[in-house]
């Protein structure tokens, strides 16, 4: 074999990739993992504040979104957040639970990186970064790759370049772009994970930058109780983020601002305090300027012991279901990861091989499978690098 020759060449030296290779290589193949980037891993370095949401310990196939839902289950089953837990604790990286199931590193999500390196290294992976990519051709059973001036072949080859989301990190459309040369259909990738702007109507609660509480977000069947944060182009916050995922341009967003509170709380406060304003009810529940917001909107001075039982209804109802029109997202440029992707219909949900291309393979975020915001998307990258690891 000629020191160009490999048994598998894995494009992309993210999370997906990382672990594919490791995996790969564990099993004795040969194999080249190559990236663009100076570095590997830049994403999982910025991820969850530096300290990287590794993984999901309530990781399941329905808090991923994808084309095709039942895709993502069989990788998932065969790598679950135990065994990442495992390769965790064996580099001695103590992490804890956030919340919500999400596990992080104490320290710093370096440690992440490292482990994934060394594993690599453990495995004889040979990593090659900092030139570009280009002139990927498949002839005679072999993918041949340019990277700089060089060229390297292999038997198989790994799509695991991630989506467009934070360009300036280095992301890029690489991995539609090969499946597409490959014959493989892309389905459209949108930003995801991401803050959604306000203009129109709603353009004065951009005015409340800053603010923050917990309501719960629906978009179309979905819907997260989470804290929703107000800021200057918009809304952002966890609930905001997960139903971002899920939103399509032109529909609506529905936030119940109180999801705490009992059904006919608003009559029951003019029973028992007829004497306070709808502001001052609103103020007891909300942050004060929220409130002051919100109960201009309502439009109902004076005092509650004043309204109609049919108008404190209404102001109920209309609190329970705030209705926002986005007019976008923040896009790419900010989006934690990309929804849509390679076809999962391309693929085999056991290998992660394209049906029609002999060994070609896509991991990580180029597939159509996106998890939501809290170690989803890493469990995904691991999982599925995994299974395409134990194959190439
Ligand atoms: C700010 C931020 C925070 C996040 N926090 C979390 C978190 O805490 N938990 C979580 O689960 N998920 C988080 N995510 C999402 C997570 O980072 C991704 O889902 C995950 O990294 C996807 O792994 P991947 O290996 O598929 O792609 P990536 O990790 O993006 O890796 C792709 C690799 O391919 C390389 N590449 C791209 N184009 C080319 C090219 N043309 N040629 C050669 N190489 C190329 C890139 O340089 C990169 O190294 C976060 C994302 C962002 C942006």
């Amino acid at each position: 074999m000629s020191t160009n020759e490999f048994d598998a060449i894995v494009l992309g030296a993210g999370a997906a990739g990382l672990m594919c290779a490791a995996v790969a290589g564990a099993r004795g193949r040969r194999v080249l993992l190559l990236d663009h980037a100076d570095a590997v891993g830049k994403k999982i370095l910025i991820s969850g504040g530096g300290r990287c949401n590794f993984t999901n310990v309530n990781s399941a196939p329905d808090r991923f979104i994808s084309a095709n839902p039942h895709f993502s289950k069989s990788a998932l089953a065969r790598y679950t957040p135990a065994d990442f837990i495992a390769l965790v604790e064996r580099h001695g990286i103590a992490y804890h639970e956030k919340t919500l199931g999400q596990l992080f590193c104490d320290g710093s999500a370096k440690q992440i990186v490292a482990m994934l390196l060394e594993e690599a290294a453990k495995a004889g992976v040979e990593v090659r970064t900092g030139q570009p990519v280009s002139d990927v051709t498949h002839a005679d059973g072999k993918f041949t790759v340019r990277f700089g001036d060089q060229s390297f072949t292999a038997a198989a080859l790994v799509i695991a370049t991630g989506g467009p989301s934070i360009p300036k990190m280095g992301a890029t459309g690489f991995a539609y772009d090969l499946a597409r040369q490959f014959g493989l259909k892309v389905v459209e990738p949108r930003p995801a994970l991401v803050p959604l702007t306000l203009g129109g109507d709603d353009v004065l609660f951009r005015e409340l930058s800053g603010i923050a509480a917990p309501v719960e977000a629906r978009a179309g069947k979905a819907a997260f109780r989470e804290a929703a944060l107000f800021t200057h182009r918009g809304l952002s916050g966890p609930a905001i983020l997960q139903v971002s995922s899920y939103w399509r341009h032109g529909e609506p967003v529905t936030i119940d601002l109180l999801p705490d509170a009992p059904q006919g709380w608003l009559h029951d406060a003019k029973r028992t305090r007829p004497r306070i304003t709808l502001r001052a009810a609103l103020g007891a529940l909300l942050p004060d300027r929220l409130a002051e917001t919100l109960a201009e909107r309502l439009a109902l001075p004076g005092e509650l012991g004043a309204q109609t039982d049919r108008k404190l209804a209404d102001a109920e109802a209309q609190l329970a279901g705030w209705i926002f029109r986005p007019n976008g997202t923040e896009g790419f440029a900010k989006a934690e990861v990309t929804v849509g992707g390679i076809s999962t219909a391309n693929l085999s949900s056991q290998t992660m091989m394209a049906k029609t291309v002999p060994n070609l393979y896509a991991v990580g975020e180029a597939v159509d499978v996106t998890g939501w915001l809290g170690g989803y998307n890493f469990q995904w990258a691991w999982a599925s690098g995994h299974a395409a690891g134990q194959v190439i």
